[in-house]
């Protein structure tokens, strides 16, 4: 075995942080070009993912250079040949040389799409921005990888300095924080580093949940609160859990994160998924039907950052291709990542995603019940089950609970009807049915 490059052992560390189709999609063809004591220079496949991965996975990337022991050095990333974005792996005290230009400017509100899912957290996020009030501080704001926080963050970032141009707007991610601190004890400089953190009129906390268990940033981060708290500035974190469910988070600290406003964002419902993926597409003015839209929308449902990275993927390869986007096109620019159970369901998982989408379990639509909040998705379930697979409409039946052919038979007939009359529903089973196709 060749010993691995610098860049292998980043990967490594990688591989652990961040989901694993997303490692597929984004690092699996990456490649190390050359290596100096400063810089890494890695080869991606193609311009677009330059950005794609700095903008997505910079700070998990530092982290895991720090991981590997190379945290001082800068990583380029370039497709054949150029060398266009950098990654910079942190290193020396980045808190001072950070301006609150470093807000990203893809995330604001204009970008963010809302449904049930992230309302609450939405409003509130843009009332701290807009105002600030006592209530709301801190705001706290959780919710699993990849559903907008992060998002938010940056958004109230930018609509406080656009109706506030005065206002010192600090956003920090937990991992920066506490290097800021271990430096600034290190190199003696915390007053420094107090400071700053101590003059902004907002201060975005991003991940809070690192923090926790380090103890000299614990407490920085407590005296900082309060510092800031004291003097009415706003203060808002993001975690991906709540406050009581942070592993050895002390009482005091705890106090201060539950005693302003808690909201959670949820993962996106479909239409919320769909309309995120319309927005992605229109501000890359790279047009979408609704095919491909509800397709790559119920293959992913619980993580925004992963749907949008398979648009992303299938954008690229449309563009690679010179072919506009088409169903065929989405299917084959996915299929390594795509699992291929996914791709050839059995009429148990698919009876089992169709009821999902209604919150129903499958033994829930098998139901002996004539209520129509079963009957429906159970239809539509026959349906699309008649249309995706090889069943006979006694075998349909049979795996309702014994239903009668006959009933099969009317159930697809009034799905098909409906379909015609109502597009969106329409949408909904096309959806279905290209998935398990
Ligand atoms: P988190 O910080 O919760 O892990 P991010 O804020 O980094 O998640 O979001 C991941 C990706 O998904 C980003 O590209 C972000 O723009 C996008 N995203 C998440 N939620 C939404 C939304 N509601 N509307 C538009 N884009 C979203
Ligand atoms: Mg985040």
């Amino acid at each position: 075995m060749d010993k691995p490059t610098a860049w292998e052992k980043i990967l490594e560390h990688l591989k652990s942080r961040i989901d694993e189709r997303d490692f597929e999609t984004w690092f699996r063809d990456t490649k190390q070009r050359h290596e100096t004591p400063e810089v890494i220079s890695v080869q991606v496949r193609a311009p677009l993912y330059v950005s794609w991965i700095s903008e997505n996975f910079a700070s998990q990337i530092s982290e895991s250079a720090q991981l590997a022991g190379l945290g001082g050095r800068e990583i380029r990333f370039g497709a054949d040949g150029d060398a266009s974005s950098t990654v910079a792996a942190a290193k020396g005290p980045a808190l001072v040389r950070k301006k609150a230009g470093a807000l990203n400017p893809a995330y604001t509100f204009e970008n963010f799409v809302t449904g049930n899912s992230n309302r609450l957290a939405h409003a509130a996020a843009l009332r701290v921005a807009e105002h600030g009030t006592r209530q709301y501080n801190p705001l706290f704001v959780c919710g699993g990888a990849g559903l907008g926080k992060t998002h938010l963050m940056h958004a109230i970032g930018h609509r406080r300095l656009s109706r506030q141009p005065g206002d010192k707007v600090v956003y920090l991610t937990s991992e920066t924080f506490v290097n800021e601190v271990v430096l600034g004890v290190r190199f003696n400089r915390m007053e420094a580093v107090r400071q700053r953190l101590r003059a902004a009129d907002i201060l975005l906390l991003d991940d809070v949940q690192f923090v926790i268990g380090k103890e000299a940033s614990e407490n920085e981060l407590f005296n900082t609160f309060n510092a800031l708290y004291d003097d009415g500035h706003q203060i808002v974190f993001s975690s991906d859990v709540l406050p009581r469910e942070i592993p050895g988070l002390n009482e005091r600290l705890k106090s201060r994160f539950e005693g302003g406003l808690i909201v959670d964002i949820q993962p996106p419902e479909l239409e919320t998924r769909v309309a995120i993926l319309r927005q992605k597409a229109e501000a890359r003015q790279i047009a979408l039907d609704d095919d491909v839209s509800f397709f790559l929308a119920l293959k992913i449902k619980t993580n925004v950052r992963q749907l949008a990275g398979y648009f992303e993927r299938v954008a690229i390869f449309s563009e690679m291709r010179g072919e506009p986007i088409s169903l065929d096109l989405a299917k084959e620019a996915l299929k390594d990542v795509l699992r291929d159970a996914e791709q050839t369901a059995s009429p148990a998982e698919i009876i089992r995603a169709v009821g999902a989408h209604w919150g129903l379990k499958p033994t829930e639509l098998k139901a002996r019940t004539k209520k129509e909040q079963i009957v429906f998705p159970r239809q539509v379930a026959m349906y699309v089950l008649k249309e995706t697979t090889s069943l006979s409409l006694p075998e349909i039946g049979r795996l309702f609970g014994d239903k009668h052919h006959t009933t099969a038979l009317y159930s697809i007939r009034k799905i098909a009807a409906r379909r015609e009359e109502d597009s969106e529903f329409n949408r909904l089973v096309t959806g279905f049915i290209s998935q398990y196709r």
